[in-house]
């Protein structure tokens, strides 16, 4: 099976916003194995939108779109399918329904343009959208399949992890084609080239399944991707390299596909019935941000003190304005004062921190841009550990947080390893 993408709006065009939704449908179909040769981008006119519609429908099996099905006079992309595929455009009633009662929650009165949502091609199959109110659809036009999807991002990858995605891996499983299933080791404290050094005779002899080091924003990720009839079979295939890797690398790997470092540490915490707080210089807040990105993190987290001045080092969390005199505000006596005293304030259990040179200014020989230091109190004696990280602020800063949660991290394992009492 052949798919094409087709991204309609003319900010696109005007380089105002990336094509986010292309970079992620081609990697979900690519993980289904579909075979994506074309993507073509089209801003909100009629004329130019039917004839890509037209182009990509004589090569492909299936075309998917996203953008251009708002409520304004810009959004065209039913009425351009409709006109190519010979459809009329009918209002969907329980789209039009769900368009109506969001309309009353917000008290709206005038929302005919929102209705113009409800309006999809006849026949076509509606694609319920859980966040929104613009529905999409799937419409079967001769031997040719239209999907079409909102441009809003959440919407978009609501739908097509809800209704989207399951149906294409319905419609091409009939004809026995392989599967491409991917599965992503997460690594901690070491870098991509290091990861591959470490299995590079495994990359090497790989033919299926197939290794990837992936350098993510803040670690090193390790792709395995498997060709196979089915799921299960792919599986197979996955577990021997997996096992293989894990015992070279265990001791850096954290995670597996979507599990973040801030869910695993948020799961390790939940599980010991420990509660964390943080101190934060450099990070800014970064810690608590991320903390705070996994759902029901309340229950262990108590809370972030952002402490970027001296002064609010001592005030707020007691660090000895005797230990910033002799060590500096940057310093491991510091970051240990600060977890000390993040683990007073919030009477928490836990407590991390950071304290470090974001640059591009401040630094020293003795002290350059990039040196940070984080520290874990409340599991055994508070411990600090210095790094020395590399890239503009903001990227230092990030890797300051994640250095932060994964030593959270391994303080974590190291205590359930050795099973230290709370
Ligand atoms: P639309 O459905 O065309 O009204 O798009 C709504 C919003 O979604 C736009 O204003 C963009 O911010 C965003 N958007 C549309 N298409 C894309 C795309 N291909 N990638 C990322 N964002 C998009
Ligand atoms: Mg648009």
């Amino acid at each position: 099976m052949q798919l094409e993408l087709l991204s309609v709006g003319t900010e696109l065009l005007l380089g105002e916003i990336l094509d986010t939704n292309a970079a992620y449908l081609a990697e979900k179909l690519s993980e289904l194995g579909i075979n994506v040769y074309h993507k073509t981008t089209v801003g909100d006119n009629a004329e130019r939108l039917a004839a890509a519609l037209r182009i990509s429908l004589a090569r492909a099996d299936v075309v998917l779109a996203t953008g251009g099905l708002g409520p304004t006079e810009d959004d065209i992309t039913a009425a351009a399918v409709a006109q190519v595929t010979g459809a009329d455009l009918v209002e969907d009633e329980a789209a039009a329904d769900t368009i109506r009662s969001f309309a009353r929650q917000r008290g709206l009165r005038q929302f005919d343009s929102l209705l113009k949502q409800a309006r999809v091609p006849k026949g076509a199959q509606v694609v319920p959208n859980p966040v929104g109110t613009a529905p999409g659809f799937i419409l079967a036009s001769g031997s040719n399949t239209v999907i079409a999807l909102p441009g809003v991002p959440a919407e978009m990858k609501a739908m097509a992890e809800q209704t989207v995605l399951p149906y294409l891996e319905r419609l091409c499983a009939p004809d026995g084609r392989a599967i491409i299933l991917s599965r992503v080791l997460r690594l901690g404290g070491i870098g991509e080239s290091q990861t591959e050094a470490e299995i590079a005779d495994l990359i090497r002899a790989q033919t299926n399944p197939t290794i990837a080091p992936l350098a993510r924003e803040y670690e090193a990720h390790l792709r395995i991707t498997a060709r196979a009839p089915d799921r299960a079979a792919a599986d197979k295939l996955i577990a021997p390299i997996e096992a293989e890797i894990r015992r070279r690398l265990g001791d850096h790997l954290y995670g597996a596909d979507e599990e973040t470092l801030e869910a695993v540490v948020g799961k390790m915490l939940r599980e010991a019935r420990l509660t964390l707080a943080a101190a934060e210089s450099c990070t800014g807040g970064l810690i608590g941000h991320r903390l705070t990105n996994v759902p029901g993190s309340s229950d262990y987290f108590a809370g972030s003190l952002v402490t970027y001045s001296n002064e609010a080092k001592t005030a707020l969390l007691n660090v000895p304005e005797e230990t910033i005199r002799r060590h500096g505000a940057v310093s491991a006596d510091t970051a240990r004062a600060m977890a000390e005293g993040a683990r007073e304030a919030y009477g928490s259990d836990i407590a991390v921190s950071s304290t470090g040179i974001a640059g591009p200014s401040g630094g020293t020989a003795a002290k350059p841009v990039g040196l940070v230091y984080t520290a874990i109190a409340g599991l055994g004696d508070a411990i600090a550990e210095e790094h020395r990280l590399r890239g503009n602020r903001e990227m230092v800063k990030g890797r300051a947080a994640q250095a932060a949660l994964y030593l959270l991290y391994r303080a974590l394992r190291s205590r359930k390893a050795v099973g230290v009492a709370k």
